[in-house]
């Protein structure tokens, strides 16, 4: 069965941070959109399992400068898109957290010398900018220009980066798209299976996996934007996927008690400790790590390994090795006793991890949208990168569709 839609309209596939915004800023454009999600609500996945680090582009100081520009760019957008998606200005500091202390571990990738040099070259960056805020806030420094001894005994750098509570990020997101129905229809439990384009639309076929019966249907549009992040591309007529570095990685939500610290270790396979109103937030990435492969599309070995991850009824055990080194290292509480568990998948390039030089795994994509004749592909592998990329996919969209009425 086909169901006409208002040729017109566009199909958003993926209700994380990339599918929503895109959907808001589609909306705010005069657009109707539909969006579709796999899950019985939007935003569960990936945009809820992680620290919700808005990267300035410190940690990626083994990179390419190109990727810390792409992140500092994507970082200075953050506030400013998420504003114009939700059509009000907003009070960061009720979203945000301490600023982070980047400490350097003793078998860093890099030396503190080597860090800083990178860290000045970033802050002189910003400041070509003409030090634009960051997070609703005004910012004189990225990071200090010179370490100081932490408290735990190692060199440690300040700095200006934070984190977004991605569940309170979330809330307002989600109250934003029910509150502009008018234009968005959300179609929750619905699992885009398959898409074709024709000169003057796309047919998205969509199942149902939870109706007793399955039923299949196809659903028409002008344009379809595809934010299924590792599923991106899947089933979509004419668009292969290259083998990537995909990592299922697991963190552990504790009470506010277990810490009062905000710090990332650096520089290489080491971890975050994030205290937010609500909890604290750990990884300790040589646990973390529960999966990882070189495919196109995720196995189901790996998606089991997430799925198990976040049903565990004995999130102790499973947080237990993250929790020891953490404990050990001075940064968790020794009565630190972890809640849940939360995983999800990491999308990198390249097969090697981030603790050789060489890994690909040092520089990620910035912001970024292909556009595959009616089908958009935004290209954003982090959440501090995802307004900018929404932004991108619904100018581009809006444009495909002017000269659609044009012609
Ligand atoms: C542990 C962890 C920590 C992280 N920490 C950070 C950080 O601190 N800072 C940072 O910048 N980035 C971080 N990231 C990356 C960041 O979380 C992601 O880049 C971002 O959340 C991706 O958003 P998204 O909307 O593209 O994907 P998602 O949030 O995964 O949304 C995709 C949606 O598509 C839906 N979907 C998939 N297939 C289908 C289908 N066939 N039909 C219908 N719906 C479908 C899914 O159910 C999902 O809701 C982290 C990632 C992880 C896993």
């Amino acid at each position: 069965m086909i169901e006409s839609h208002d040729p017109r309209s566009v199909i958003v596939a993926g209700g994380g941070i990339l599918g929503c915004l895109t959907s808001l800023l589609l909306a705010d454009a005069g657009r109707t959109v539909t969006l579709i999600e796999q899950n019985d609500d939007l935003w569960l996945e990936t945009s809820s399992v992680g620290e919700g680090k808005v990267h300035l582009g410190l940690v990626y100081a083994h990179g390419t400068a190109s990727t810390r520009t792409g992140m500092l760019s994507g970082a200075l957008a953050f506030a400013p898109v998420v504003e114009r998606a939700l059509g009000h200005a907003l009070d960061w500091s009720t979203l945000v957290g301490d600023p982070f202390d980047y400490l350097v571990m003793r078998d860093s990738l890099l030396r503190p010398d080597e860090l800083a040099a990178v860290y000045r070259s970033l802050d002189d960056e910003h400041a070509g900018l003409g030090r634009p805020p960051y997070l609703g806030m005004a910012i004189d420094q990225l990071a200090a220009r010179e370490p100081h001894t932490d408290e735990t005994g190692v060199p440690a750098f300040a700095t200006a980066e934070r984190a977004v509570d991605p569940d309170a990020l979330r809330a307002l997101v989600v109250a934003a798209i029910a509150a502009r129905s008018d234009r968005i229809t959300v179609l929750p439990a619905t699992r885009v299976q398959a898409v074709d384009q024709t000169d003057d639309r796309v047919r998205v076929r969509v199942s149902h996996p939870r109706s007793p019966d399955c039923v299949e249907r196809t659903l028409e549009a002008a344009a379809f934007v595809d934010a299924r992040w590792h599923w991106q591309g899947h089933g979509v007529q004419g668009v292969s996927v290259s083998p990537r570095n995909l990592r299922a990685k697991s963190a552990v939500m504790f009470d506010t008690e277990a810490s009062a610290r905000t710090v990332t270790l650096v520089l290489g396979p080491f971890g975050d400790v994030v205290r937010r109103s609500s909890g604290v937030y750990a990884s300790w990435y040589p646990h973390a790590r529960i999966a990882h492969e070189h495919r196109s599309f995720a196995s189901t070995a790996l998606l089991a390994a997430v799925e198990a991850a976040n049903g565990s009824t004995d999130a102790e055990s499973a947080a237990a090795e993250q929790t020891a080194a953490l404990v050990e290292l001075g940064l968790l509480s020794p009565d630190a006793r972890a809640l849940s568990v939360r995983t999800g998948v990491i999308i990198g390039e390249g097969s090697t991890d981030i603790h050789e030089h060489e890994s690909r795994l040092h520089d990620r994509d910035g912001a970024a949208v292909a556009l595959d004749g009616r089908v958009a592909l935004p290209r954003s592998l982090k959440l501090t990168t995802a307004p900018s990329a929404a932004l991108a996919t619904a100018t581009a969209v809006d444009t495909l569709l002017r000269e659609d009425s044009a012609s």
